[in-house]
């Protein structure tokens, strides 16, 4: 997975921002380990029409060993907190982690 890093300071962000909190707009961007652990998570019951056939289903933040957090999708077995995942792939703007 793509991650944007500031080349001013060096901090990592998921999506590529207007502006790094240390005000500088020149990022690069540079593939994650894709490595992580899991800082929350929750089981869906419901969910949106066109995700209704995978309920029920694992939301997590997952906060990548490289710095950022994200929301992502769990596949396979459940995970808990503090769980250790890596990314398995991204569809339609969803990131998706399985159990390490
Ligand atoms: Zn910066």
């Amino acid at each position: 997975m793509t991650l944007f890093h500031c080349s001013a300071c060096g901090k990592a962000y998921v999506a590529r921002p207007v502006y790094c909190r240390c005000g500088s707009q020149e990022f690069r961007a540079g593939e994650a380990s894709g490595k992580g652990c899991v800082y929350s998570c929750t089981t869906l019951y419901a969910a949106a029409e066109k995700f209704e056939k995978d309920l029920p289903f694992q939301i997590a933040i997952i906060e990548l060993d490289d710095g950022p957090r994200l929301t992502a999708r769990i596949s396979g077995r459940p995970v808990e907190i503090g769980d250790a995942v890596t990314h398995l792939h991204e569809q339609e703007g969803v990131h998706f982690f399985q159990a390490a």
